[in-house]
């Protein structure tokens, strides 16, 4: 076991995934012009010339933590693998453009295995016009790991941070939530119930939108395009990959704002709701710490309203606040309950 030179060990679980982050990068300084922003949002943003300005994001998807290969089809996991990464290359209203792809696959994997999970990762990149340009290959003693580099671009003046949030905007949503992670929920029972049964077959039917969000996720590829036809500017933006309440506490943190949401207004798909009942879960729980849903969350003036409204793809679902107004949910009942960051946290889980 490692020790630090104090005789001292602090487990990773207590200080968190960003509390471990903070951390860690607390340290590291800013040094060259071209760096205009470091860590602390969905992507980090260089200069390139006077009008341009790149992203670049990368994540790790580790077998066992990330994914489970006993329903995960490789090719699925090459495609989800790629769409985490563009996510966050809009969630800064920017264009991907390449990626670079790293795996580590222990003898276990064939290498007809690797080329379904490399025939995901090449229909993703057609689908989202990228170019694969450079990765790196290795072998791991267990299991497979992927990590995967984005990088985009954008004008300048259309790149969009989680910190310029401002009092009395709205809070807008894309789509709706909770569906990827009923989805883990309905395949995690389907599994439970294989081992017990080899030869029973699974009606995954009445739960096809919730499965699909899980095992094909998209990247909301459309919405930075819709917001520009529609003439609005974002003020902040953040992907939701960690639940919903974990992202609102993450644009009102580094904006140093409050919000209140509404509990009326978190936009639910049927499936949701009715899966919800039958795992005896609250769909509003779900839908905050869920996670995995790529959907956007955005910040717009009050103002850009009229343009937004009654748009499908989009769902008003609070407004911002003065910072010691805090960060509340409203309840159906009118309850004021303020907003934790819930679940999900795989450093936590891990025990
Ligand atoms: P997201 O959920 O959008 O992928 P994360 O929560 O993973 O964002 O990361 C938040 C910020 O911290 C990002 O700027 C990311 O690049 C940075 N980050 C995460 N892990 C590390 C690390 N080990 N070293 C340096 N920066 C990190
Ligand atoms: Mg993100």
């Amino acid at each position: 076991m490692f020790e630090n030179k104090d005789n001292a060990a602090t487990s990773i679980g207590s200080l968190g995934e960003f509390g471990l982050i903070d951390h860690l990068t607390k340290n590291f300084k800013i040094t060259q012009k071209s760096t205009v922003k470091g860590i602390g949002d969905d992507a980090a943003v260089i200069a390139c010339d006077s009008a341009q300005q790149l992203v670049v994001t990368t994540d790790l998807l580790l077998e066992g933590v990330h994914f489970d290969l006993s329903y995960m089809p490789l090719k699925h996991l090459g495609y989800k693998a790629v769409i985490v990464n563009l996510s966050d290359v809009y969630a800064m209203n920017a264009t991907p453009t390449q990626i670079t792809v790293s795996i580590a696959a222990s003898n276990r994997f064939p290498v007809e295995a690797l080329e379904e999970l490399y025939a995901g990762i090449t229909t993703a990149a057609g689908i989202y016009n990228i170019d694969v340009v450079g990765g790196d290959t290795t072998s791991s003693t267990k299991g497979l790991l992927i990590s995967i580099t984005a990088i985009g671009t954008a004008p300048k003046e259309d790149v969009t941070y989680r910190s310029e949030a401002k009092d009395t905007d709205l809070l807008v949503v894309t789509g709706d939530l909770g569906a990827a992670y009923m989805g883990l929920q309905v395949l995690e029972r389907e599994k439970e119930v294989f081992k017990v049964n080899p030869n029973s077959q699974p009606d995954l039917e009445p739960y096809s939108y919730l499965v699909e969000r899980q095992l094909k996720p998209e990247a909301r590829k459309d919405i930075p395009e819709l917001l520009k036809s529609l003439e609005v500017k974002p003020t902040s933006m953040i992907d939701i990959s960690d639940g919903l309440s974990s992202e609102i506490l993450h644009i009102c943190k580094n904006s140093e704002v409050g919000c209140n949401i509404y509990e009326d207004k978190i936009p639910l798909d049927p499936q949701v709701i009715s899966t919800c009942e039958e795992f005896n879960l609250d769909s509003t729980t779900i839908a905050l710490s869920g996670g995995e849903d790529y959907e956007l969350l955005f910040t717009i003036k009050m103002d850009d309203y009229p343009k937004i409204k009654g748009n499908p793809h989009l769902s008003v679902i609070g407004h911002i606040t003065n910072k010691k107004e805090g960060v509340h949910l409203i309840s159906r009942a009118g309850a004021k309950i303020p907003l934790i960051a819930r679940g999900w946290n795989a450093l936590n889980e891990e025990g």
